[in-house]
């Protein structure tokens, strides 16, 4: 009773009238497209793709001047093929091309400002407009429902944006959690006390669900295992952002299933797992190109395109990660249409722990750099020890003092210290690992959950 009072009044008040927003009513377009065959994707795929390449032509300057750089028109574009003749796009071009990409139509005053968290150390901003933001979200909640979630399930979130945090700390805030079934956790200097917090607000809370970054939920797990805590009554766990390597100890900690998802800061929800563990492609809302990788004869490229975002159009991104593309023959039989992919991912970035056992997640401090700087071709934060950290930058045009003033400020302010040692480095180019990544936030320390063996034995209340 008390879910349908939510799912009927509570959720479409809150989106449609408290934040006066399309989710729900994007979410439900979305989900009627489970029903839908293979080749009706495709169908939608296709049409989706033609109106945001004319959208493209007609309004971002960008592409005005690339296609006329190919001499291609969109009436040229027939086939996939054709469209294959634009070239592949890259998070460096993001960053040399962004004014042109900003879609002119929509005020820049209306666009929100995404920071990725990318894979090889390039700080970049991207536009999103408030239709785009929502899509998004109806999208990621479309492929939740997958595995079993409702829209009017509680979800506790171990995210880490402050706008929502310091919501949620005002009545507004309390009011929203209420009505949103959505409770965020304060993830900021994460230390068994803050740890501690958490297991009383889900306690408090009762969520069906929990949602957050990969390594944050490792680290809860682990302390939920050393210090014999169990958290009862959770129906799944959704894993996000980074890479999920500890799928088994987060499962038997919470005592529930784990799935993944998968996307990028610029192409968000490309993918998500069933509930029978197959990770399927939003083929509707994303096209997903497969090619050859180099040095791969196996794995492939992935080459997307978000068919839904227009405050900075991107085509043809290089998602830099390769997938094996799963056959008929292992063809999921959850009942779903959209395609399964097997991922191969690289490692993602490592979190950075002060000598006061405070941990900060490698995604929020990667995702805050292009906030505090400007002019940063590339960088990679590297910790040496508890009390040294490494900035290699490569820079170009960029206000040297000012970001080294302000990137060793959130350093101090994450790590809640400020007796750690900054250093930096400059070059040309950052060199790459063995495998030619660049993982923007790398910890030399043996173990980021060596601190936990010295955790207070603490009662909770
Ligand atoms: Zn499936």
């Amino acid at each position: 009773m008390r879910d349908l009072i939510f799912k009927k009044i509570f959720i479409p008040f809150y989106h449609y009238i408290y934040r006066n927003n399309s989710r729900v009513k994007a979410y439900k377009k979305l989900i009627r497209r489970d029903l839908l065959s293979y080749d009706d994707l495709l169908f939608i795929q296709w049409k989706k793709l033609k109106k945001l390449i004319n959208y493209c032509y007609k309004t971002i300057p960008y592409y005005q001047k690339l296609f006329n750089s190919l001499d291609l028109h969109p009436l040229d574009i027939k086939t996939l093929k054709d469209y294959r003749s634009i070239p592949e796009f890259n998070k460096l071009s993001i960053v040399e091309n962004k004014n042109e990409l900003i879609n002119p139509e929509l005020a820049q005053k209306n666009l929100i400002i995404n920071y990725t968290t990318g894979s090889m150390g390039i700080p970049a901003k991207i536009y999103r407009s408030l239709d785009d933001q929502e899509n998004i979200c109806a999208l990621r909640a479309r492929s939740n429902s997958w595995c079993g979630w409702n829209l009017w399930d509680k979800t506790f979130c171990l995210l880490t944006d402050q706008r929502y945090i310091k919501q949620a700390d005002s009545l507004t805030g309390e009011f929203s959690v209420f009505l949103n079934r959505k409770n965020i956790a304060d993830t900021k200097n994460v230390c068994p006390e803050r740890m501690f917090s958490w297991v009383k607000q889900i306690r408090k809370f009762k969520p069906n669900y929990l949602y957050g970054y990969s390594s944050l939920l490792e680290e809860f797990s682990v302390f939920l295992t050393n210090e014999n805590i169990n958290i009862e009554g959770l129906k799944g766990i959704f894993s996000t952002v980074e890479p999920l390597i500890q799928r088994e100890l987060i499962s038997n900690a919470f005592k529930a299933p784990v799935y993944d998802e998968y996307g990028c800061s610029e192409v968000p929800c490309i993918a998500h797992e069933c509930q029978k563990g197959s990770m399927h492609i939003n083929i509707d809302e994303v096209l997903v190109e497969f090619e050859e990788a180099e040095g791969d004869f196996e794995a492939k490229k992935l080459i997307c395109t978000p068919l839904y975002l227009y405050g900075m159009p991107i085509l043809r991104y290089n998602t830099e990660d390769t997938a094996l593309i799963k056959t008929e023959s292992d063809y999921c039989d959850c009942g779903l249409a959209y395609p399964a992919i097997k991922l191969r991912v690289s490692k993602g970035n490592d979190n950075l722990i002060s000598s006061n056992g405070k941990l900060v997640s490698g995604v929020v401090i990667a995702s805050y750099i292009p906030a505090v700087t400007s002019g940063i071709k590339q960088f990679q934060i590297v910790q040496k020890d508890l009390l040294s950290i490494k900035v290699k930058i490569s820079n170009y045009e960029g206000p040297v003092e000012e970001n080294e003033r302000n990137i060793r400020k959130l350093l101090y302010e994450l790590m809640d210290t400020s007796s750690i040692k900054v250093n930096f480095e400059y070059y040309e180019e950052i060199p790459p690992d063995i495998n030619g990544n660049l993982r923007p936030v790398i910890s030399n320390i043996e173990s980021n959950l060596s601190y936990k063996a010295n955790i207070r034995a603490k009662t909770l209340n």
